[in-house]
């Protein structure tokens, strides 16, 4: 497999891009406050093979946790920040990577410019010996890049808020960044993935299908997408992001380590994923998750939607309310979970909200009734 020479950036004690092997992540699903489980679940899935693993932090008692995680395990560790960019000054002694989404610095301190907070975030990297991920995902992209009517098509948003924060980034004289372009259409995040190659060929790629969701539809996904990526030569690192319980982690890493060995082998994927009628995104869950039935409910929902064969049908089935609303927005049905209960849009709209006994049914009634 002969990669395209991005700089090479190194985070904690593996190094990515520049000829390096590219390297396997996954992240870690159980809470963060949770010290006990969650520093056995990274070194699990290092022990597994994976040389980076995330955690996601939304609070000062997370970033407490994760001081005692450090202590407990010799994961390559990864922060993922969401709206509370300044989180980062609390964490980064106590991992190796910092990884912020462009449309999500927009929420908290509204009225403080992006390029301000990823000053920010850099100068924290910086002093803290921190690698940093910009992570663009078609779910949640920058406001402002929505709002203008020139924009276009998802797929040029999501490269040009890559090359704006990755342009961003240079003017800091900072090089120990990559980027990640993620969407839950394989063909669109190989695509977008190579157009950014093109346009900024030094900079590492993260590769990943965002809420590729349940095997087998998952892996299927995440091969369509990223083998004919890695075939060219691009992509430093990779996730395969499955719907799959805590106690099944290291599944992402056995499935990423298999698109490795595909790729070495020329055995790849034909690069199209051909959709069925029946099309489930679903995330792979975080310490956000709302509620532990989640992987149970995505499966409840696959098992019993499984039947349509006849008429497109898009569902989309997301673990918190922190992302639901938005991931959900481009599916004919978005499910996403709360502490008690579920709730329901069709293509946009809101429908209700439901108790997991509830929910499946009501969401089998309301397709029903669509396609009569
Ligand atoms: S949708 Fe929520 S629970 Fe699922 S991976 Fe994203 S942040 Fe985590």
């Amino acid at each position: 497999m002969l990669q395209k020479k991005t700089r090479i950036v190194r985070i904690g004690t593996i190094s990515i891009g520049g000829g390096e092997p590219v390297a396997v992540q996954s992240m870690a699903a159980t809470k963060t406050v949770d010290i006990e489980s969650t520093a056995a679940v990274c070194q699990r899935l290092a022990d597994a093979g994976a040389t980076i693993v995330r955690i996601a932090v939304d609070s000062k008692a997370d970033a407490d946790a994760l001081r005692e995680i450090r202590k407990r395990t010799t994961a390559n560790l990864s922060v993922d920040l969401q709206e509370n960019y300044k989180l980062a000054e609390l964490v980064a002694p106590y991992v190796d990577k910092i990884r912020y989404n462009p449309g999500h610095l927009h929420h908290f301190e509204p009225q403080t410019a992006w390029q301000e907070k990823v000053k920010f975030i850099i100068r924290v990297a910086r002093e803290n010996d921190c690698a940093v991920r910009v992570g663009v995902n078609c779910g949640s992209l920058d406001p402002n890049l929505l709002v203008d009517a020139e924009s276009g098509k998802n797929i040029d948003l999501m490269i040009r808020s890559a090359v704006e924060h990755s342009e961003f980034i240079d003017t800091l004289n900072f090089a120990r960044y990559c980027v990640s372009i993620k969407s839950s259409d394989p063909a669109t995040v190989t695509a977008a993935n190579k157009r950014f190659s093109v346009i900024c060929p030094d900079v590492p790629l993260h590769l990943g299908v965002t809420e590729a969701g349940l095997l087998p539809e998952g892996l299927i996904k995440s091969r369509a997408a990223i083998e004919p990526l890695l075939a060219e030569g691009i992509g430093d690192t990779l996730r395969v992001s499955l719907t799959v319980s805590n106690d099944r982690k290291e599944e992402e890493i056995i499935a990423g380590k298999l698109i490795l060995e595909n790729v070495k082998n020329g055995t790849i994927h034909s690069g199209i994923w051909q959709r069925a009628a029946l099309n489930i995104i679903s995330c792979p869950s975080c310490a956000r998750v709302e509620n532990d039935r989640f992987v149970a409910l995505a499966e409840r929902i696959y098992d019993r939607t499984r039947v349509i064969k006849d008429y497109p049908v898009t569902i989309a089935v997301m673990g918190c309310r922190v992302n639901g609303p938005g991931e959900t927005d481009n599916a004919d049905f978005g499910v996403w979970c709360g502490i008690k209960s579920v709730n329901l849009k069709q293509k946009g709209k809101i429908i209700g909200t439901f108790s997991y006994e509830e929910i499946v049914p009501k969401l089998l009634e309301i397709i029903e009734e669509n396609h009569k």
